[in-house]
């Protein structure tokens, strides 16, 4: 089903079994796969289906510290899109595995390095490869079939391994649109912007999500369970607002949400 956030009433509810904020890769395969499990799913997207200036406006701000790369934007609005389908819209679609290297506690940053592993994620790619359309369920080159006539040089030092990688620009905006809006079981609302989380009376549980259209009409989001997926930084970002009740924002007590090193 689809919903625009500009035709609901001031102060309107919509309930659910799960509410998940933000349409990119990630909102999109994870309501999709809860749609086809025969849950109830709400996904709130803060853009329509193309980009429009004053969805840009709101991913505006700036670059501080190290660039995003040597030559890279300073802006914030180059590089992410605002709109179904998130920065899949025209990313480039090289998918990889992380490395154990990609985990390692780096001592000089001063902080703990990641809660997870590579071997955690290990059982998952598989069906990560299925889900973007790669041509090989594996990222084991060795195990390509047109490896066979073109194998790799072999790397005969310790410090060296092989890594390989896949190419496919799956625009999750594009091609999943009909699998959202055309299931029973998931509710898309568009133009709506996630603005506040608020927890249960006494609980570190959040219960609802506010959230606003263009116009600036207040809306409202009920579901047991909430799953943030605005990207790195409007996730971080709307977790530090919601300072309503927690004071430091949600999950921030150790002043961690959103931080990227401690490093002053
Ligand atoms: C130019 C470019 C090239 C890239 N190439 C590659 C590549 O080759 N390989 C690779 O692995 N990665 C690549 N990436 C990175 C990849 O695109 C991102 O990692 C991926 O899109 C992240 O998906 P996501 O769902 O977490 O977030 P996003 O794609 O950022 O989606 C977030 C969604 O949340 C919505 N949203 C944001 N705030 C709110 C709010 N307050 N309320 C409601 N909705 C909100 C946004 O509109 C958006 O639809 C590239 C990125 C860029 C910019």
């Amino acid at each position: 089903m689809l919903i625009d956030a500009n035709d609901l009433t001031p102060g309107h509810v919509l309930t659910s079994q799960v509410c998940i904020v933000g349409a990119g890769a990630a909102g999109i395969v994870a309501a999709r796969h809860l749609a086809e499990q025969a849950i109830d799913v709400l996904l709130l997207e803060g853009g329509g289906f193309e980009p429009t200036p004053e969805s840009v406006d709101l991913y505006r701000g700036s670059v501080s510290g190290a660039p995003l790369a040597a030559d890279g934007p300073t802006d914030l609005t180059t590089n992410r899109l605002r709109y179904f389908g998130g920065s899949t819209n025209h990313w480039g679609g090289f998918c990889a595995p992380l490395g154990r290297n990609d985990f390692a506690t780096r001592p000089w940053l001063g902080i703990n390095g990641w809660p997870i592993d590579d071997e955690m994620l290990a059982p998952y790619y598989e069906r990560a490869t299925e889900i973007v359309g790669l041509p090989h369920t594996t990222f084991d080159p060795m195990s390509w079939p047109e490896m066979s006539t073109s194998p790799p040089l072999s790397l005969d030092h310790p410090d060296l391994v092989w890594s390989a990688g896949q190419v496919r620009p799956r625009r999750f905006g594009t091609e999943d649109r009909a699998s959202i809006v055309d299931s029973a079981r998931a509710t898309l609302v568009l133009r709506a912007s996630a603005t506040r989380l608020d927890l249960a009376p006494g609980s570190d549980r959040i219960e609802s999500v506010e959230f606003a259209s263009p116009a600036g009409t207040r809306l409202r989001a009920v579901a047991p369970i909430v799953v943030l997926a605005m990207g790195g930084i409007e996730n971080a970002r709307l977790l530090l607002a919601s300072n309503q009740v927690a004071t430091k924002g949600i999950g921030n007590e150790y002043d961690q949400v959103g931080a990227t090193s401690a490093i002053t």
